[in-house]
């Protein structure tokens, strides 16, 4: 099929953007379009005017800025699978990135795009989510900034009024030494997800874990932060019992089931993914306090 006939404008500024989206009547922010253009094709989105912000260079970047990250919504995925900082300060993003796709649509898709197509079992809203990433969305009215746990307006809505482009990503890497892993399991590589975790743990001098941060992905309509794993494994070692009842917290989330697997297969693959990824993530942690050989 072929999209629905639309306006096209493709403003140069970010000002520029915001004023045509507060004027324009159901128009659509288009950014590296690889779910968007698939979207008009299918006939999933009819909007009268595509607002393009690809030459709006200033939301492409990548910065360190009073010790955190800044990620700007039109940076492409591929520089944040290239880029060094993230390598070395957001080890997790990297980790997620790279099992985004394809880099042909690495090439083109946006982080921003991402987050705001908020599909179920996408690596970053779900890699995001783990690190408590801080929005920033602004529109003609000004900025403001909103957790990442507050962007889950409902199935793959994001909580942006429909004149607000979001702009940035602030993301606090963990300290030095922490362990991190992201798994997944789709049935084919660049797929998407039919299950993902994101697991973060840093341990203290006693090698306890003194923080922990597990994520699931693709087992709801948002992707779910475990609280109460993450509370139960806080203060402990990380023990092969320990894992085994964060497994089986996993394992009795309320998944969704649809025509592609049951809702007990993804239970079973929340379990499974969060051991392994918990484990991975722990020895990579212990691995730092050891040091090389
Ligand atoms: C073959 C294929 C495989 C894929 N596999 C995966 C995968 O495994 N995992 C995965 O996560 N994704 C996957 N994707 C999707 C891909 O990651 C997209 O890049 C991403 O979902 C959307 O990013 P985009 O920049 O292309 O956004 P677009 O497609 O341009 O936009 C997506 C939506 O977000 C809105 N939007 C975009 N930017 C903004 C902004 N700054 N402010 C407000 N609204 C905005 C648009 O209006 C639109 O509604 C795949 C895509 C393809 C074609």
């Amino acid at each position: 099929m072929k999209a629905p006939a639309f306006r096209y404008l493709a403003p140069d500024t970010l000002a520029e953007a915001l004023r045509l989206l507060a004027w324009e009547q159901n128009a659509r922010v288009l950014a590296g379009g690889q779910s968007l253009v698939a979207m008009l094709n299918m006939r999933f989105a009819f909007p009268d005017c595509l607002i393009d912000i690809n030459r709006v260079a200033e939301l492409a970047y990548l910065r360190e800025s009073d010790g955190g990250i800044e990620i700007g919504a039109m940076t492409r995925q591929r520089d944040v699978e290239f880029s060094p900082l993230v390598a070395r300060r957001l080890p997790l993003w990297r980790e997620a990135i790279l099992q985004v796709g394809h880099r042909q649509t690495r090439n083109r898709g946006t982080v921003g795009g991402s987050l705001c197509q908020l599909d179920p079992s996408a690596e970053l809203p779900t890699v995001a989510l783990a690190m408590d990433a801080e929005l920033t969305a602004a529109s003609v009215r000004g900025e403001r900034r909103l957790r990442m746990a507050d962007f889950f307006a409902g199935y793959m809505t994001p909580a942006l009024e429909a004149d607000e482009i979001l702009t940035s990503i602030r993301v606090q890497p963990w300290p030095a030494g922490h362990g991190h892993a992201f798994l997944e399991f789709a049935r084919r590589c660049g797929d998407f997800a039919i299950v993902s975790v994101a697991a973060l743990v840093a341990l203290d001098a006693s090698g306890r874990l003194a923080r922990v941060s597990l994520t699931l992905g693709g087992v709801a309509a948002a992707p779910l932060r475990m609280p109460a794993v993450e509370a139960a494994l806080t203060g402990s070692h990380g023990v092969e019992d320990d894992l085994d009842q964060a497994a089986r917290l996993c394992g009795e989330v309320v998944a969704t089931g649809d025509s592609q697997v049951p809702a007990w297969y993804r239970q079973r693959l929340a379990s499974v993914l969060a051991r392994r990824a918990l484990a991975l993530a722990l020895a990579r942690a212990c691995a730092h306090e050891e040091g090389p050989p």
